[in-house]
């Protein structure tokens, strides 16, 4: 072990492969409901609401729209694309997926893993997440992810979301660490990195598709399991 003591992961598009699992119950929701009410096929559905879905994240993140507006406004306004208007259908879309998303199984490449590893290497972890509480511990406890970590700090528990220095010395407080001797790992560059800047924690930004930007994080790994390396 060298300078860290506390690993703080994201959970969300780090761990948790939120793509896949997302595509997987997407594609069992829209067979039940959609399907029988639209004539595209799956993927063209798909592809429209990713990017919707994306808009949607963006403007919650940025606190301009409501959790609920969230919740179904993704669903109503990919439907009505492709020309089917049914507020009452896209609410039982935002239900069924809410309901059975959490219960995908994706973890990215090498999670397991890598954690088990950390944990024989004596490093103590816990999870910032800027997901929904009951989701969240779900997700953790259905993929069998729990194990690995001390604290789960959600935004909705911590009343902020990352980048908010609240949420971070939050998680210091809870898990009685302190940022001198802690890492974030995580995927957001926004979120996670520069969250974790603000106050004074290094970083390692995990980038799978190797997006390029101009920022400095600590470490920045393509894999997981590339953290072996560095801790
Ligand atoms: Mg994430």
């Amino acid at each position: 072990m060298g300078i860290y003591k506390h690993l703080f992961f994201d959970l969300d598009h780090t761990l948790w492969d939120f793509e896949k699992n997302s595509a997987q119950a997407m594609r069992n929701i829209f067979a039940d409901l959609l399907a029988p009410r639209m004539k595209v096929p799956f993927e063209v559905f798909h592809e429209a609401y990713v990017e919707v879905n994306d808009r949607w994240w963006d403007a919650y993140r940025n606190e301009l729209v409501s959790k609920e507006d969230l919740r179904v406004g993704r669903f109503s306004e990919s439907m009505q694309r492709f020309g089917l208007v049914d507020l009452i259908l896209a609410d039982e879309v935002a239900t069924a997926y809410t309901d059975i998303g959490p219960y995908m199984p994706h973890l990215h490449e090498g999670a397991h893993e890598v954690l088990h590893e950390l944990g024989e290497r004596g490093y103590i972890m816990h999870i910032i997440t800027n997901g929904f509480e009951e989701v969240q511990h779900i997700k953790l406890r259905e993929s069998d992810l729990k194990k690995y970590f001390i604290e789960i700090i959600t935004s909705e528990e911590a009343g902020a979301k990352k980048p908010d220095p609240i949420i971070f010395e939050h998680a210091f407080k809870r898990s009685r660490a302190d940022a001198s001797e802690s890492l974030m790992v995580g995927d957001s560059m926004g979120a996670d990195i520069h969250g974790a800047m603000k106050v004074g924690m290094d970083q390692a930004y995990f980038n799978p598709k190797g997006i390029p930007h101009t920022e400095s994080p600590t470490y920045e790994v393509k894999a997981l399991k590339e953290l072996l390396g560095i801790l």
